[in-house]
């Protein structure tokens, strides 16, 4: 079977709108029906380019996801256009009317007569209701091809596409004798590991397992390992990848710190929190990203009650109880003013963890010793304390956001040895 989506207005093509729609589509008929789409086109809100790229489409697929312009205004026309392609009139849709009416109601709200021309589809068209929004989803054939029209808002997309296109292509494939092959993803999400290293590691497992694609993706600081697995059902595309994620943890190890959507800062609040641990942050380089970084997921108050920014040294003193001698005789980045920053925030602050950083991020500052990116991340616990040392490359911005998923994974890999 041959896809293609077609994709219309003016805002995706004066860089207004990202065509978000069609990769949705695309990874959904992946993993649902291991179909690829062949191509994606995308067309302004011009009537001869609509109906022209509608009869090209028509004569060379299967079936077409067609999105946007059936809003109720002056530049929605893909109803009108479609119509034409098929040469048939528009005609109102009884049910679309009265969904239409019922959706104002609700709202309080009278018809306007353009809204009423979110009513009208080609005469033979399939009409299904949208329960997200007030323009229906049609579908026509035009010659052997299935045109499925559908409103671009990505929130009505996902859905009609979901419950509705989806089963209808999945009947298609069954028609034509062709048996639907269900993917289903896994991210594995590491970090501290190079990717040639992560690569070495997985390598033997590639042979074992024919049903999944294993892929690489850097997402620098971290490296994700993408498992795609392979089934004429669900349940055994799942299967399959349960068994292959279990046979790369081991490999993995303490690298891996999550899977598919969760991030690190995430992770590490789930796990003091599981634990009924608190962590609190001095932070000299990263001026307080380690903290933003620790309350980006809700509820953060539970494990991080807060810290303080120490840019200059007096503060270090006075906020962190670092003694202004070992300053002086270490200078501030170095492993022994990290290391006296945690410990003396988390005695301060009475959490269970204290976090530092202390680092050149540059464009300026280093020492023959400690160059230009070289910083120090720390993590006190009750009678010890640890300390890393990094040699980050690139600019400011770059060193900074590297020494706060540092000093999190450090915190991370902390935690977990208590
Ligand atoms: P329309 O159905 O053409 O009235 O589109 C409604 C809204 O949906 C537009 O204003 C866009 O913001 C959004 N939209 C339309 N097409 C796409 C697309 N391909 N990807 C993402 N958003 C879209
Ligand atoms: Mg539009």
């Amino acid at each position: 079977v041959r896809i293609e989506t077609l994709c219309t207005g003016d805002e995706l093509l004066t860089g207004l709108t990202a065509d978000t729609n069609s990769r949705l589509f695309q990874t959904l008929v992946l993993e649902r029906l291991g179909l690829t789409v062949r191509r994606s086109t995308v067309v302004g809100d011009v009537r001869e380019d609509l109906i022209e790229v509608m009869h090209t489409l028509a004569a060379r697929c299967d079936a077409v996801l067609v999105s946007g312009g059936l809003g109720p205004t002056t530049d929605d026309l893909t109803a009108e256009c479609a119509a034409t392609a098929a040469g048939v009139p528009l005609v109102e849709s009884a049910e679309a009317l009265a969904h239409l009416i019922a959706r104002f109601a609700r709202r309080g709200l009278e018809l306007t007569p353009n809204n009423r021309r979110q009513a009208l589809v080609p005469q033979g068209a399939e009409v299904v209701l949208n329960q997200e929004g007030s323009a229906p989803m049609f579908v026509l054939r035009l010659g052997a091809c299935r045109f499925f029209f559908v409103p671009g808002v990505p929130r009505e997309y996902r859905h009609l596409v979901e419950l509705q296109v989806l089963p209808r292509l999945a009947a298609l494939l069954a028609q034509r004798g062709e048996t639907p092959v269900v993917r289903v993803l896994r991210l594995l999400k590491t970090v501290g590991l190079p990717e040639s290293h992560l690569d070495a590691r997985i390598r033997p497992l590639l042979a074992k397992y024919p049903g999944v694609t294993f892929g690489y993706r850097t997402h620098a600081p971290e490296n994700h390992l993408k498992l795609l697995a392979h089934g004429a059902t669900e349940a055994e595309a799942r299967a399959l990848l349960a068994q292959a994620e279990a046979e790369c943890r081991p490999l993995l190890g303490a690298h891996l710190f999550g899977v598919d959507q969760e991030t690190l800062p995430e992770v590490v609040n789930q796990a003091l929190r599981t634990a009924g641990q608190t962590v609190s942050t001095v932070e000299s380089c990263t001026g307080g990203l380690v903290g933003a970084a620790l309350t980006t997921p809700a509820g953060a108050s539970d494990v991080y009650p807060g810290g303080a920014i120490t840019y200059a040294s007096a503060l270090k003193t006075q906020l962190a109880q670092v003694p202004p001698e070992l300053i002086a005789q270490h200078t501030v980045v170095s492993a022994q003013v990290a290391e006296a920053m945690a410990a003396g925030i988390r005695r301060a602050l009475h959490t269970t963890f204290g976090v530092a950083t202390t680092g050149y991020a540059g464009p300026t500052g280093g020492d023959a010793v400690n160059p230009l990116g070289t910083v120090f991340v720390a993590v006190a616990r009750e009678g010890r304390v640890v300390s890393e040392r990094h040699l980050f490359i690139g600019d400011r911005e770059r060193v900074r956001a590297f020494t706060t998923h540092a000093a999190l994974d450090l915190l991370r890999r902390t935690q977990l040895e208590t």
